[in-house]
């Protein structure tokens, strides 16, 4: 049978090797009400392919970046941890960079503003570009200049023409969103004044791997690095990477600073090549590491499916905690339904009353839990799990456990 061919984004060599098949699922922050629940829900193939050229893992775009971020639900600036983690940001580049008034901050997909208000209290012009209007808004409502546009080289070639040069490109969480890769790279390129700085944080693919993080797909991330990838997509653009810090972030991210090839002002990091001799080690020049991927997800699934049967054989009862994007691939990917996990509970007053997209199950407020104390709190944000069992400690009064499934099933008595 045949199947259109699927090109890498960055080579265009055809991609012939699945990284992982995680099945068919909806878009992962589709959540429904109740309304909803008795009409059809697209759902798109979740199947992730590594190029044997330039071992990019990328996912096919199924649904048009317009569609997924214009009307963006997340605000940053509701995060506490995000918001502290932006600070510290803004802190170590002007220590090392020696930003002033006179400098240009610009950043990609700046979501409310709520990094670039640092920059601007130490009286740093800033720019932000952001494709969802309603955060946008909120932003330029807040003192933050923003253009609610989505970047490439288009967009670069205006600023150029305004002559918006920028002292410091950044972008976070934003690289693996982009479609068109190329055309975003060469956009910095064409921004970034001879002797400025570009910064983006990206999930890990190794940390990806090794921790088994297979809930992160998710049809908004298009591309998932490796260090030695995405120096290679930047080195095709004239961008040289000339230091990486390994940060904990999203379960273990990547931020990249590169600079122009002959910009020599900044010489290239022994962390640079200490990472790349860690990725060249842990094998990720060579095909059968990205294959062996597979394999490894498919026992996870199995000893997931293991723990829960047992449980319901035992006749307890099973709920979950948050309802983030990544517990919708693990529970679509499982199949796990209300026959396992009866509810979820969440914090934002956006998603309560609402059901998970495919497996519809319901989420309610975390008070719901103490009402019905279930056995086992299954926490689907892991990366959140110290957290949250802080938060929620009053479940151990009636001996309930918590339950972590990611990188493997664990049971914490
Ligand atoms: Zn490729």
């Amino acid at each position: 049978m045949n199947r259109i061919m699927n090109m890498c984004r960055f080579c265009g060599t055809e991609l012939k090797h699945t990284f992982i098949d995680l099945g068919i699922s909806p878009l992962a922050n589709s959540y429904l009400k109740g309304e909803d629940l008795d009409r059809m829900e697209p759902h798109y193939p979740l199947c992730v392919y590594v190029c044997d050229r330039c071992y990019l893992v990328q996912l096919p775009v199924f649904e048009s970046p317009e569609s997924i971020f214009s009307d963006y639900a997340y605000f940053s600036s509701y995060s506490d941890s995000w918001l502290k983690h932006a600070k510290n940001y803004t802190d170590l580049m002007v220590e090392r960079f020696g930003f002033d008034s006179k400098s240009q901050v610009v950043e990609i997909a700046s979501n409310d503003g709520y990094l670039l208000q640092y920059f601007r209290e130490k009286g740093i012009p800033v720019l932000g570009v952001e494709p969802a209007k309603n955060v946008a808004k909120a932003a330029n409502e807040a003192g933050i200049p923003t253009l609610v546009e989505f970047f490439g080289t288009q967009m670069a070639q205006k600023l150029a023409r305004e002559e918006k040069y920028a002292d410091l490109l950044l972008g976070n969480n934003v690289l693996a969103h982009v479609p068109g890769l190329n055309d975003f790279v060469k956009g910095m390129k064409i921004i970034l004044k001879p002797h400025g700085v570009i910064t983006m944080e990206f999930p890990h693919l190794m940390r990806l791997m090794e921790q088994n993080q297979f809930d992160t797909i998710y049809h908004e991330h298009f591309s998932y690095f490796s260090f030695l990838t995405v120096e290679k997509i930047f080195s095709d653009h004239g961008l040289t990477l000339f230091d990486v810090e390994e940060l904990p972030t999203h379960g273990g991210s990547l931020r990249i600073y590169a600079r122009h090839n002959d910009d020599n002002s900044k010489p290239v990091s022994k962390r640079v090549l200490e990472l790349k001799d860690r990725e060249h080690t842990a094998g990720f020049r060579k095909m059968e590491h990205y294959l062996s991927f597979g394999e490894k997800v498919k026992e996870t699934k199995r000893n997931i499916l293991d723990f829960l049967i047992k449980a319901k054989r035992e006749g307890k009862s099973i709920a979950g905690y948050g309802a983030p994007a990544k517990g919708n691939t693990l529970l679509n990917y499982c199949g796990i339904r209300t026959d396992f996990i009866e509810y979820t509970v969440d914090r934002s007053p956006h998603k309560q009353e609402q059901y998970l997209p495919g497996t519809h199950i319901p989420i309610y407020h975390p008070d719901k839990v103490k009402e019905t104390k279930p056995d086992y709190l299954v926490i689907l944000p892991w990366n959140l799990r110290e957290e949250i069992m802080g938060q929620m400690a009053q479940v151990r009064e009636w001996k309930c456990k918590f339950v972590v499934l990611i990188p493997e099933v664990k049971v914490y008595e």
